[in-house]
Parts: C-alpha cells; sequence; structure tokens
C-alpha cells in the first residue's frame, strides 16, 4: 500500500495524535483542517522537525469543491494516496430533539456524514485496482453515539453517526474485491476540544464515573487502533468495527 495517508481535521485531537503516529510509522501525511491554521502549521513542523514528511491542507470537508482540491494538492505534493482517514467531525450543544432545528441537523449530517461520503468517493476514485489504483485502505471515525443514542444529549450527532456505521459496511462491501479496506472505529469519551467546541467544557470529566474504566480516553489510544486498521495486519479486515471507549 503506498504510504500516503489523508487524515480529514488532522490539525486537533484524534486527527492529530493520528497523524503524529502515521508519520512516526513512515507514512507522509497530509493533515486538512477547516480554519485553524495555526494548529495545523504548527503539527506540520512538529512532524517534519522529526524528520518526517507532512503539509497542512485547509478545506472544509462538506463542500464538494474543497474535497476534490484536497486530494489533488495532496496526491501532488505527496505522491499516490494509499490511506483515508475520515476523522473531521463536529458536534453541537446538548439538547433533546425538541430543541435541535433543521438548520443545526443540516450542519451536523453536512460535516459528519457528506464529508465522509465525499472524501471516501475522491479516495475510492484513485485507489480502485479496477480503475487502474494500486489499492488503499479507509478508516471511518465513527462514534460509540452510534450505538448508545446519546439521548438528552446529542441525538441528531448519534443519528449521524450510525449513518456512518450502515456507509461503512456498504462501502466495504462494494469495494472489497477492488484492493480497498474500509473500516471504523467507535471512540467513546475521549479527552479532546470537541465537548467544549460542542458547548460543554467539562464533559469528560462529569462522564468518567460512566465509564467501566473510570476515565476518559486519550486520542493516542484511538490513534492506535486506527493505524492498525489501515496497516497490512488487518489485511483481512474489512467492514469491521473497533470499539475504544473503556467498557461503556
Ligand atoms: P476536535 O474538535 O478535537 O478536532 C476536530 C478537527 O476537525 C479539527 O482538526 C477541525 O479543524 C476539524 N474540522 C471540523 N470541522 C471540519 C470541517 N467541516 N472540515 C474539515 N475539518 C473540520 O475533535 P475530536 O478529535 O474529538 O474528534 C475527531 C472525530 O472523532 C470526530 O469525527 C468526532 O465525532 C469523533 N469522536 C470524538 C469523540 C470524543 O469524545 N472526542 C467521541 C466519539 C467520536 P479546525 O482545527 O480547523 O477547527
Amino acid at each position: 500500500m503506498n504510504r500516503v495517508v489523508v487524515i480529514t481535521g488532522g490539525s486537533r485531537g484524534i486527527g492529530a495524535a493520528t497523524a503524529r503516529l502515521a508519520a512516526s510509522r513512515g507514512y507522509a501525511v497530509c493533515i486538512n483542517y477547516r480554519s485553524n491554521s495555526q494548529a495545523a502549521e504548527a503539527l506540520v513542523d512538529e512532524i517534519t522537525a522529526s524528520g518526517c514528511q507532512a503539509i497542512a491542507v485547509a478545506g472544509d470537508v462538506s463542500i464538494e469543491a474543497d474535497v476534490v482540491r484536497l486530494f489533488e494538492t495532496a496526491e501532488r505534493q505527496l505522491g499516490v494516496i494509499g490511506a483515508l482517514v475520515n476523522n473531521a467531525g463536529i458536534l453541537e450543544r446538548q439538547g433533546r430533539v425538541e430543541t435541535i432545528g433543521a438548520e443545526r441537523l443540516a450542519r451536523i449530517f453536512a460535516v459528519n456524514v457528506t464529508g465522509s461520503f465525499l472524501c471516501a468517493r475522491e479516495a475510492v476514485r484513485r485507489m480502485s485496482t479496477k480503475r487502474g489504483g494500486a489499492g488503499g485502505a479507509i478508516v471511518n471515525v465513527s462514534s460509540m453515539a452510534a450505538r448508545l443514542g446519546a439521548p438528552n444529549e446529542y441525538v441528531d450527532y448519534a443519528a449521524a453517526k450510525g449513518a456512518i456505521d450502515s456507509f461503512t459496511i456498504g462501502l466495504a462491501k462494494e469495494v472489497a474485491d477492488e484492493g480497498i479496506r474500509v473500516n471504523a472505529v467507535r471512540p467513546g469519551i475521549i479527552d479532546t476540544d470537541i465537548h467544549a467546541s460542542g458547548g460543554e467544557p467539562g464533559r469528560v470529566e462529569r462522564l468518567k464515573d460512566s465509564v467501566p474504566m473510570k476515565r476518559g480516553g486519550r486520542p493516542e489510544e484511538v490513534a492506535n487502533a486506527i493505524l492498525w486498521l489501515l496497516s497490512d495486519e488487518a489485511s483481512y479486515s474489512t467492514g469491521a468495527f473497533i470499539d475504544i471507549c473503556g467498557g461503556r
């Protein structure tokens, strides 16, 4: 497999941990982000200072033209793309179903679902052995919310991640004989900025007692599973899920 990986939402949190680990395992890394160029550029500097190859590309994964440009840039600057981590995601302030309007629903689905779909499409167009590609691996970052439903908090987000689970299964079967594996991870409560930007700083602390292991997860603990699914060690795994949730 070509060791060029595109990581959406790679500038912070789980995506940044994945970028660091991928670089340390010999991947050239394309770090996509939406708007925080400072975090993305700092990560590129950190990775390149350690002798590895990385670039940062701004772009909103929910915008088709941005996604096309992201893949063209990654290919032009790093070479043939062999891996995609569909990691960019958002959640918004917690609330029951009565408080969630069509605009918020559209935003949540645009980033979490449409974004992952468009990026997977660009990856398949390049990787499929039936189209002259060399194969590859895709990992979708879902959520335990897809299984647990996130009642009274984020049922819209849970529904979007449920769509990612279905997409993972369907796409895995669709491209299984084209040299492409498609798998997913389902993180539980991981200590990143997403909780504060979703309107609830301190959420990890609040929920940690509901986790059998009594702690939130670290982004690196998710990155390890993502890198395993990308690797040849997972050569017979497709349409599979790894839950990383401390037993939740
Ligand atoms: P963070 O909020 O820490 O980081 C989000 C990243 O996504 C940033 O790099 C951000 O870029 C980028 N991003 C956001 N919107 C877009 C967009 N429209 N286009 C491109 N990039 C975008 O998130 P986490 O690391 O916590 O989450 C990563 C993934 O893991 C998400 O899919 C999330 O749903 C999932 N997840 C997280 C859990 C957790 O507890 N943390 C639990 C379960 C799943 P910028 O810096 O420019 O804003």
